[in-house]
């Protein structure tokens, strides 16, 4: 199954569950847009060279289309019309008046230097054009691109549209904070991550203090997931990234190996702990499994080798069905991709209402905010689940198109 395949058997699950009606469910069942570009780019050396963008739109019957963009070799159509349909999911979910989107450029931002990426990004920009805007859609960062990224699109946007160039910085999300960032947004998805997996643990009476967490994927996401849950007591015994796998099980220092991966670009090399492969990684004897990298990481062998009690869903569609059918089999639960990393659109809502207002809110204030608001949906799944019986995924998706259903009935199809 590609990530499409799985995102679409997700789908399917949910509106089953809730009888979504037939016309609604073929609505959702594709995305509205589809943009496929290809852009030529001189290259600091000289050369030119056509790279190929990606943008979908999956469904704006909420608000806006709202999404991530992608640096990565691996980018496909099928992976962003997944990733778009995610992110109408994950806004439904949790109350945002956003629809879903996400886009990417087919490269290895690894193997390029700092120019050619700004030239990249903004000439994708350019020839996004006015299939972005601040109240059309709205991109933010994902895997491979950063706040730094995101300022120079927010720049090039506001460079070639005729509106005043402050009144469009909420064109983008996830910039710095010279540029209109808001506080927190770096650390967003991991808070996010940390709220539910201590929400989790009340529920189940299980006690966070000296558990252990072995992380996938040590980037934005993953780096600031082990340092915020090293505050809660947490260990980090094993971790991976596209270099490696290693293990430790006294534990990592988190704070250490963030600045490690800063200055050489991954875990590789790091002075601490043993190299394992990567099956012995997703087979760590840990408390919690947290894939933090790329869609399909857990598949059959990687859920029959598993001895977590709990998988928490960091990256976007790491399970694949029969993967997750094996982890209910054996008892393991699962915190879901939707649920559990929606901290970064949230505060990326944050930073849309702030950039309107010109405000700037204090770092306690988007933590408070953000907190209020995972708990709020946290509980309205539990006790979706607890009423409807289930896994809290169908919970999640049963709330989440429950939501669309009912906008679609109000609103009718035009005209
Ligand atoms: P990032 O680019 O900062 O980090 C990606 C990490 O994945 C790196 O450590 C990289 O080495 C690792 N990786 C790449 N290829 C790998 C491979 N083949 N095997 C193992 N590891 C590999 O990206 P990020 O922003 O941390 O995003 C990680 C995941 O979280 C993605 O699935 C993304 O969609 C999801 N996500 C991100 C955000 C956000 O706010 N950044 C929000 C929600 C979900």
């Amino acid at each position: 199954m590609n990530a499409y395949e799985v995102a679409a058997s997700q789908f399917e699950k949910g509106a089953r569950s809730i009888d979504l009606p037939p016309e609604v469910t073929r609505i959702l069942a594709q995305p509205k847009n589809e943009l496929i570009i290809h852009f030529p780019v001189r290259l600091a050396s000289g050369e030119t060279r056509l790279f190929k963008g990606y943008r979908i739109q999956h469904n704006n019957v909420m608000g806006p289309y709202k999404g991530g963009i992608r640096f990565h070799e691996d980018v496909t159509l099928d992976e962003c019309k997944a990733l778009a349909a995610w992110m109408t999911w994950k806004c439904a979910l949790q109350e945002l008046p956003f629809g879903g989107a996400k886009g990417g450029v087919k490269f290895d931002p690894n193997a390029y230097g700092t120019t050619d990426i700004e030239r990249i990004t903004r000439r994708f920009t350019h020839a996004l054009g006015t299939n972005i805007g601040p109240d059309w859609d709205i991109p933010a960062p994902d895997m491979g691109t950063n706040a730094q990224v995101m300022d120079w699109m927010m720049d090039t946007y506001s460079n070639v549209r005729h509106e005043s160039r402050q009144s469009v910085r909420h064109a983008v999300t996830g910039k710095s904070l010279l540029c209109g960032g808001s506080e927190g947004r770096e650390q967003a998805t991991a808070w996010g991550l940390s709220m539910c997996i201590d929400r989790w643990a009340r529920d189940r009476h299980f006690d966070l203090a000296g558990a252990s967490v072995a992380i996938q994927g040590f980037g934005n996401v993953g780096a600031h997931l082990a340092i915020t849950l090293s505050r809660m007591g947490l260990v980090l015994v094993a971790v991976g990234d596209h270099s490696g796998y290693w293990r430790n099980p006294e534990g990592f220092n988190p704070y250490k190996l963030h600045e490690h991966v800063r200055q050489h670009g991954s875990i590789e090399g790091y002075p601490a702990g043993e190299p394992i492969e990567r099956q012995e990684f997703f087979a760590s004897d840990c408390d919690i499994l947290v894939p933090a990298a790329l869609a399909l990481q857990l598949g059959s062998e990687e859920a029959k080798s598993v001895r977590c009690r709990l998988v928490v869903e960091a990256a976007n569609g790491p399970t694949d069905p029969e993967g997750e059918r094996i982890l209910h089999e054996r008892g393991i639960e699962l915190l879901p991709d939707i649920l559990a990393n929606s901290g970064g659109v949230i505060v990326s809502y944050f930073e849309w209402l702030q950039n309107q207002r010109c405000e700037r809110w204090e770092r306690n204030a988007v933590y408070d905010k953000l907190q209020r608001r995972m708990e709020a949906t946290f509980d309205t799944v539990l006790s979706r689940a607890a009423r409807h019986g289930g896994d809290l995924r169908t919970a999640c998706y049963a709330v989440a198109l429950e939501r669309l259903r009912d906008v679609y009935a109000r609103r009718g199809i035009w005209p």
